[in-house]
């Protein structure tokens, strides 16, 4: 990895300038002190004039057509004038090394679009974790220029919480099915989509997915309205045919309306910056503390302890508790 000064990554954002985007997103994401320290500084620098853009997440299981969308859905919104940068945060990339963009052919036409930025997501990026970069990915988007700025993760494990901590809508994007499809859909995830599309709702599937969608509806009629006063839309919407962008841009716009104006929309990014600032003081503590050589002896000695049924679990966790104590003191 080449490096270079503070101003070379700040000017470079300020000129819109891609290719530096994309080295001060890889510094942010490296894990050596030297380049921590600069990207601690461009990021303070950033957030004295950060721009208003809107942060959209989308998840859906693999195949429910997430990339095709993001392709057709980015290159509209580029025809509104925007401009779009594309992130992802993948749970499965550290298993399988692959990753969900990492085959950059699956939105080849976006790809190509200089309105465009797509980050295939870095393996080290795991989920959740000390090495997640995507908050700091989206911010320097945002310094960057671009507009929109889209969050995809699948549906897998806790990368949805993740990604709706870090956007403004939250976007589910599913299938047409049969009501026990439907009902296959985890209620939490329901819950916390701003709104779902039914993606393939073209050829034979298009019946299919008027009625998915009335069945949604009713569903969501149940749910407990939400405290900013937005109810969960859905809309069709077929990526193959490019029908029915112009309805998801409107319904995020009119989100995007309604909170700005009931202040739901500052709260909701002011929230996301108490809990991002509280996990890193915690993940930073159990840093430090794991560097601890005395810790790490103790807490070894602790968990064979308890693998041979030596000392009880509270046990272990209060004279845990002691030694790091100890170490504090
Ligand atoms: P992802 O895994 O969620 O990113 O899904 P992809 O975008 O890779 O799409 C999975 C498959 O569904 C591909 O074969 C696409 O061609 C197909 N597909 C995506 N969108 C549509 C659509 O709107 N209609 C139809 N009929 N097929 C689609």
């Amino acid at each position: 990895m080449k490096r270079f000064k503070l101003d070379y990554y700040l000017d470079g954002l300020k000129a819109h300038d891609h290719v530096i985007l994309a080295r001060a997103i890889t510094l942010v994401e490296s894990k050596r002190k030297e380049d921590q320290k600069v990207a601690d500084q461009l990021l303070d620098k950033i957030v004295e004039n950060q721009r208003r853009s809107i942060r959209i997440g989308i998840t859906g299981t693999p195949g429910v057509g997430k990339s095709s969308f993001i392709e057709g859905f980015g290159s509209y919104l580029i025809d509104q004038g925007k401009k779009v940068a594309v992130l992802a945060v993948d749970p499965s990339s550290q298993k399988t090394g692959g990753s969900i963009l990492g085959d950059k052919t699956r939105m080849e036409f976006l790809s190509r679009n200089p309105k465009a930025y797509i980050r295939p997501s870095a393996s080290g990026n795991a989920l959740g974790g000390v090495n997640n970069r995507t908050r700091e990915a989206v911010m320097l988007c945002e310094a960057a220029g671009f507009d929109v700025i889209i969050v995809e993760t699948v549906g897998v494990g806790q990368s949805e919480t993740l990604v709706n901590n870090m956007v403004d809508f939250f976007l589910l994007m599913i299938q047409p099915g049969s009501g026990d499809d439907l009902q296959g859909i985890k209620k939490g995830i329901m819950e916390m989509a701003h709104g779902i599309v039914i993606n393939k709702a073209d050829g034979d599937q298009a019946k299919l997915a008027k009625q998915s969608k009335k069945d949604l509806l009713s569903a969501l009629h149940l749910f407990a309205a939400s405290e900013t006063g937005w109810s969960t839309q859905v809309e069709l919407c077929s990526a193959l045919e490019k029908i029915g962008f112009d309805a998801v841009w409107q319904m995020i716009q009119a989100f995007e309306l309604e909170m700005t104006s009931n202040g739901s929309f500052d709260q909701n990014r002011s929230n996301q910056n108490m809990s991002w600032f509280e996990e890193r003081v915690q993940l930073g503590i159990l840093l430090e503390l794991s560097e601890k050589a005395g810790l790490k002896t103790i807490q070894n000695e602790l968990k064979l302890k308890i693998q041979q049924n030596k000392v009880s679990v509270s046990k272990a966790t209060a004279q845990m508790l002691d030694a790091i104590k100890q170490q504090l003191a």
